[in-house]
């Protein structure tokens, strides 16, 4: 796909990706599923304490964390719903990119300001062939990813509304997280913040 830049050794951005328009018809495309699966604030596994991101999902198969753990699962942990299908235009951008079969998750992050997410790795998934495809929209986010073991070097980069990063191949288990987001650079996002939308196969 034109305008891919390399961050790191298979890690991918592609700037303004969706259009301002088609950021716009993105969220609503968004905040309508939502209507059906509600973002929710998951807690951490063990201590129980909650994360600063709210999160749903979309897709047959959602991620969910709480005092249990991190698992995969078909229903909401709140409305006890199955997850609304993805947006044609979410299962349109991994076709661009991976190659069959179609991502199973569709995992809704919203930031609002001081929210964040640590270094983590995505692993919880048996197939880790296809890469993990993130779309950015709203307010800027200070992304930061690194290498498959914890605590080497890492590479920086800001996703702005519109932006895609896909990470695959040797990046599929690398560290990443977002270091911040920067409350007030869109008015995107009614009330203000970031919704990233993560794409993911699961099973093999
Ligand atoms: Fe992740």
């Amino acid at each position: 796909m034109v305008g891919k830049i390399t961050i790191a050794p298979d890690v991918f951005l592609w700037r303004e990706y969706f259009s301002p328009l088609q950021q716009k018809q993105l969220l609503d495309d968004v905040l309508a599923r939502l209507e059906q699966a509600p973002l929710y604030r998951p807690v951490m596994p063990g201590n129980a304490k909650p994360f600063s991101v709210e999160e749903s999902n979309f897709g047959s198969l959602g991620w969910v964390s709480d005092k249990a753990g991190y698992r995969y699962q078909p229903t909401h942990p709140v409305t006890a719903k199955a997850w609304p299908a993805i947006s044609p235009a979410l299962l349109a951008l991994w076709a661009a990119i991976n190659a069959p079969p179609p991502p199973e998750c569709c995992l809704v992050n919203l930031y609002r300001a001081g929210a964040r997410m640590g270094l983590h790795q995505d692993r919880d998934e048996q197939d880790v062939s296809a890469a993990v495809i993130g779309v950015s929209l709203g307010d800027e986010a200070l992304f930061r990813i690194g290498g498959a073991a914890r605590g080497g070097r890492t590479a920086s980069v800001v996703l702005a509304s519109g932006d895609v990063i896909a990470f695959g191949g040797t990046a599929r288990l690398a560290y990443h997280g977002i270091d911040r987001i920067r409350p007030g650079t869109s008015r995107l996002v009614p009330g203000g913040g970031r919704l990233s939308l993560t794409l993911r196969r699961v099973s093999v």
